[in-house]
């Protein structure tokens, strides 16, 4: 049934599963994708959303790179908002409504049409172990299968326990199988544990709601997309729309509160501090008389609606009651109720940056089974670890993004340096060179990378390069271009800046704060160009954040190569901390645990202090 042997054997058809998948076998690997349930392949656990703040910066550097969530995103999107808009372009982040049955088709559509992938259907209960290799898979009816290298996506799936009020029962999700056997096996192979938790609230039938009562929210008016490639552009959209709970609907669901696993002791483990559960807010936030909702559809077609805002594993007819008493929700009938799951997940200091583990060699693990949250934190994860895994089984170097190159390169550095307690999702606000990660540049930034490791492709490297060559020699006119004061004045008086009495080149006056590219291109100097170079509104984007942020650019860019310096400095594979007596106890303990590849990496490890670097770098500097 199955090859003598694959390349790489992938566990798991999630976000993270499915883009290991792609990546790997894209770059050549024989790969097989197994998975509890082929149908349920990209499915969308919670939300029917992608992208968002930060995590739609993620999204674009996954198809900068070569990955397919960013494209099958725009192929089932019904809504697109360019959030943040009215702050500078660090924090622009994408985020689209897509239609949940669409997205999953999409994903099992291009997987079905990537050479290399084949498919099976099964539980994998464990892992084929030699030595401190892993050499295959054993499914739950007992087929050995073997690969080369294994890439671990179990997601929410590993001994998950879902539980709605008073009821508990397994399942890795609302109406599917809990996975077991691989945990168990992890932890006697010396890998620690953890659980954490995670919610999703009801979904109603949209026909029971009553729009009318609620706030709409539309998409943009210029609706954008997250692939870098050609796909579609929404021509219509579908409107979400707003509503609040109230003292009465806080009131009915502390009813339920006593029978909640939540209050009640029987859920322990840590939530997503950031997506708390509705009973969660109203006890943390006692004050606060309401909490928005968001109404969104969850397709084109579908009646189906999520109640963002509104998770919870309080009993169902308290859930139910709760949200009759929230405008426009008078009459909703429920599709399901919200529940809450614990999952097993292992803390990912025990993985290296390649996300393989440290224990087992060409074993790796991805998505939420590292303590993530989240489609994008888990579909970025799946991709390094399948191009990874086929660079490590081909001998070649491993592919590693820096922190000021790639969301995904902070995500992955915090996560194996600093773990994580509780589900970790990303923020702009974790990444120090924020100003250099934009959603616009990730094609810059990434698809070069991925070329020259076999994963982008040809047209994808062109594509970028025109817009490189096109945004660069628009730069340059703008810094070789004078413009008169008669010219340049109209425009400077009509944001209220000060008018100039001599010419002076273009890029100065474009840098002043509210001049933007529409002012510009009122100057037909500026028109002609943009109209002979047939400029396209991506470049003409590009070329305007060059000029506007090219002193903050710079001085990011200036921050990042002085880190740099302490990234070369590396640290030996097997360096022993015994021998430096000066580093305190915690630091010691913690340098052995993480093995740090640079004193760059050291220094962000939690309880190893400024001074502990010193003796490090007075040490390697020898
Ligand atoms: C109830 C719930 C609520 C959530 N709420 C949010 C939220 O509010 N915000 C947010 O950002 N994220 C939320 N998430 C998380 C989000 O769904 C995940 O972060 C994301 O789906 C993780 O992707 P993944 O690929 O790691 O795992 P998953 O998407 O869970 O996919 C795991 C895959 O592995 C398969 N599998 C598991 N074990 C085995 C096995 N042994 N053998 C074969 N196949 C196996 C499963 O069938 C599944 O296809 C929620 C998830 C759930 C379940």
């Amino acid at each position: 049934m199955f090859r003598e042997q694959y390349d790489v054997i992938v566990v798991g058809g999630g976000h993270a599963g499915a883009e290991a998948a792609a990546a790997a076998a894209n770059m050549g690997s024989k790969t097989l994708l197994a998975t509890m349930n082929l149908q349920t392949i990209g499915q969308m656990s919670c939300n029917p959303a992608m992208g968002g703040i930060a995590k739609g910066q993620i999204v674009r550097e996954i198809d900068a790179l070569g990955g397919y969530s960013g494209i099958v995103t725009d192929k089932s999107a019904i809504q697109f908002k360019m959030l943040n808009k009215s702050k500078g372009p660090a924090m622009w982040s994408p985020r689209s409504q897509n239609d949940r049955m669409r997205f999953a088709e999409e994903w099992r559509l291009a997987l079905e049409n990537t050479p290399n992938v084949d498919f099976y259907q099964e539980m994998i209960s464990g892992l084929l172990v030699s030595g401190n290799k892993v050499i295959g898979v054993r499914t739950s009816m007992g087929i050995d299968i073997k690969g080369k290298a294994i890439v671990l996506t179990n997601g929410t799936f590993l001994n998950g326990l879902i539980h709605i009020g008073e009821k508990q029962f397994g399942g890795g999700r609302a109406g599917e199988k809990a996975a077991t056997g691989i945990t168990e096996q992890l932890v006697d192979l010396g890998f620690d544990s953890g659980r954490m938790k995670t919610g999703t609230p009801p979904r109603v039938d949209g026909r029971s709601l009553d729009y009318s009562k609620m706030i709409v929210q539309p998409g943009d008016a210029v609706p954008e997309k997250f692939s870098y490639l050609d796909t579609p552009i929404l021509t219509k959209q579908r409107d979400c729309h707003m509503s609040h709970t109230s003292e009465v609907v806080h009131d009915l669901l502390r009813e339920g509160f006593e029978r909640s696993p939540m209050f009640n002791g029987r859920i322990r483990s840590i939530g997503p501090r950031y997506c708390p559960s509705i009973e969660d807010k109203i006890n943390r936030f006692a004050d606060k008389d309401r909490h928005q909702l968001f109404v969104e559809p969850e397709g084109w077609h579908t009646v189906e609606v999520y109640v963002n805002g509104f998770s919870t594993s309080l009993p169902e007819e308290v859930q139910f009651k709760a949200l009759r008493s929230v405008v426009g929700f008078e009459n909703v009938k429920f599709f399901r109720p919200g529940y809450a799951i614990e999952y097993d997940y292992f803390p990912p200091t025990q993985l290296k940056h390649t996300l393989e583990t440290k224990l087992i060699e060409n074993l790796y693990f991805a998505g939420q089974i590292n303590g993530t949250t989240g489609y994008e934190e888990a579909a970025s994860q799946g991709m390094m670890a399948g191009i990874n895994a086929h660079l490590k089984i081909n001998e070649k170097d491993p592919f590693i993004l820096k922190r000021d190159e790639a969301y995904i390169g902070v995500l992955i550095d915090d996560l194996i340096t600093k773990g994580t307690e509780e589900p970790y999702r990303m923020f702009t606000s974790r990444a120090e060179y924020r100003t250099l990660l934009r959603q616009d540049n990730a094609d810059l930034r990434l698809t070069p990378m991925s070329h020259t490791i076999g994963l982008a492709t040809d047209v994808r490297l062109k594509r970028m390069q025109d817009k490189e060559k096109k945004s660069d020699a628009f730069v340059h006119f703008f810094r070789n271009t004078s413009v008169t004061p008669e010219d340049i004045n109209p425009i400077l008086e009509s944001v209220g800046s000060a008018s100039v009495k001599q010419s002076d080149k273009m890029f100065k006056a474009f840098s002043r704060p509210k001049v933007t590219m529409d002012h510009m291109m009122r100057l037909e100097s500026v028109s002609n160009f943009v109209a002979e170079q047939e400029l396209d509104r991506e470049v003409m984007e590009q070329a305007e954040i060059q000029v506007k942020y090219s002193g903050y650019i710079q001085k990011e860019k200036n921050n990042a190569d002085k880190l740099h310096r302490l990234e070369n400095v590396r640290i030996p594979d097997n360096f022993d901390y015994s021998k430096l007596k000066s580093l305190s106890f915690e630091a010691r303990e913690k340098l052995e645990a993480i093995r740090p590849i640079s004193i760059s990496q050291a220094s962000r490890i939690s309880g190893v202090s400024p001074s502990d670097i010193s003796v490090l770098l007075v040490f390697m500097g020898r």
